[in-house]
C-alpha cells in the first residue's frame, strides 16, 4: 500500500484541555441513566455491560456531554469499557456534541478530532447493532411459498446453528470493538477467511448475508482507518 506524508496545515489540538467553570446560566438536561446495558447473548444467557451514567449541559452555544465517572467502575478513561461504552452512548445520542468530559478526580475533555473520532465509533457500533439483527432466514425462507413447511423447520435450524449467523457474530465483534480492537480484526479476518470456503460449510443464507454486509463494513472501518491515520499521524492512505 502506497503511504506519503502529508503536511499538516494545522496542528490537531491536545486531547485535554482545562475545563471553564460554567457560568450560571448553565441549562442541564434530564440525567440520564445508563449505568447498566443488559445484552442478550445467543446462548441465551444474559450478560450486563456496565456505562457511565451521563449528562448533557448546554452552556452559551456550546453541547457538553458530561460523564460522571465517580460511580461507573472505570476510572474516567477511555480505556475502560465502561467509559467507552457510556461515551459512545452519548455521543450516538447526542449528536450534535461539541465536547465529551469524563469527569473523575482529573477531568478529560475531548473536542474537535477526538470527539469526530468517537462520533465515528459510534456510528460504527450502531451499524454493528442494525447488522446483528439481520435474520438470513426470515429474508430469504420464510415467505418463500415454494418450500414445504419441513423444509423451512430445517432450514431455520440450519440458520440456528451456522455460526455465519448474524446474531451470533456481530455482538461478539461489536463487544471487542470497544475492548480490544486487535481482538476485533483477528476475529474479522478470521471470519472473512471462513467466507471462502462456501455454501459446503456454511448454511447458504447465512453466508450471503455474511458476505454481502462484509463488505459494506469493511468500507466503513476503512473510512475510520483512513481517519485515524491521517488526524492522528498525518498521513494519507
Ligand atoms: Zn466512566
Ligand atoms: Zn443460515
Amino acid at each position: 500500500m502506497k503511504k506519503k506524508e502529508k503536511q499538516a496545515k494545522e496542528k490537531p489540538p491536545k486531547e485535554k484541555r482545562a475545563r471553564k467553570k460554567p457560568p450560571k446560566e448553565k441549562q442541564t438536561k434530564e440525567k440520564k441513566t445508563k449505568e447498566k446495558r443488559t445484552k442478550a447473548k445467543q446462548t441465551g444467557t444474559e450478560e450486563e455491560e456496565y456505562a457511565c451514567k451521563w449528562n448533557v449541559e448546554h452552556v452559551y452555544r456550546e453541547i457538553r456531554i458530561i460523564a460522571d465517572c465517580k460511580d461507573c467502575g472505570g476510572k474516567g478513561d477511555l480505556n475502560e469499557s465502561s467509559c467507552m461504552n457510556g461515551i459512545l452512548d452519548a455521543v450516538s445520542a447526542e449528536g450534535n456534541a461539541d465536547v465529551v468530559i469524563l469527569s473523575h478526580f482529573v477531568e478529560k475533555q475531548y473536542f474537535s478530532y477526538s470527539l469526530e473520532l468517537l462520533k465515528r465509533m459510534a456510528q460504527v457500533m450502531q451499524e454493528l447493532s442494525q447488522l446483528a439483527i439481520r435474520d438470513p432466514y426470515k429474508e430469504y425462507f420464510l415467505s418463500n411459498d415454494k418450500l414445504s413447511t419441513s423444509q423451512k423447520s430445517q432450514q431455520k435450524s440450519a440458520c440456528e446453528k451456522c455460526e455465519l449467523n448474524p446474531h451470533g457474530l456481530y455482538p461478539d465483534l461489536k463487544k471487542t470493538f470497544t475492548t480490544d480492537i486487535q481482538e476485533f480484526y483477528k476475529s474479522l479476518f478470521k471470519t472473512a477467511k471462513k467466507l471462502d470456503k462456501g455454501p459446503t460449510f456454511f448454511c447458504g443464507p447465512c453466508l450471503d448475508t455474511t458476505q454481502s454486509d462484509f463488505v459494506y463494513m469493511f468500507n466503513n472501518l476503512e473510512d475510520l482507518r483512513e481517519f485515524i491515520f491521517y488526524r492522528g499521524y498525518n498521513i494519507v492512505i
